[in-house]
C-alpha cells in the first residue's frame, strides 16, 4: 500500500491523518496526534474512518453524504 497519504505534523513531532472533507458541521477535521504514521492510521481505522484511496475522511462527513444522496434521490423523485 502507498502511503501518500497527507498528514500533519504538530510541533511535538506528532501525526495525525486530516479528515479529506471536511463536509459535516460536526466534522472532527483532524485525527488524534500520534507517534508515527502507522500509529495515526491505526487510530483513524479505530474510529472507523472511512478510506478513499487518497485519505481517510470522519464519519460524521460519511454520515452527510449519505444525506446528501438521500436528499438528490428525494428531488429526483419528486
Ligand atoms: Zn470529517
Amino acid at each position: 500500500m502507498s502511503d501518500e497519504l497527507p498528514y500533519i505534523e504538530n510541533e511535538a513531532g506528532g501525526i495525525a491523518i486530516p479528515c479529506q472533507l471536511k463536509i459535516a458541521e460536526d466534522c472532527v477535521q483532524i485525527g488524534q496526534f500520534c507517534e508515527s504514521r502507522e500509529d495515526a492510521r491505526h487510530w483513524a481505522e479505530e474510529e472507523c474512518w472511512i478510506y478513499s484511496g487518497e485519505g481517510y475522511f470522519c464519519v460524521q462527513c460519511n454520515d452527510q453524504i449519505m444525506r446528501n444522496i438521500s436528499n438528490l434521490q428525494t428531488k429526483k423523485m419528486n
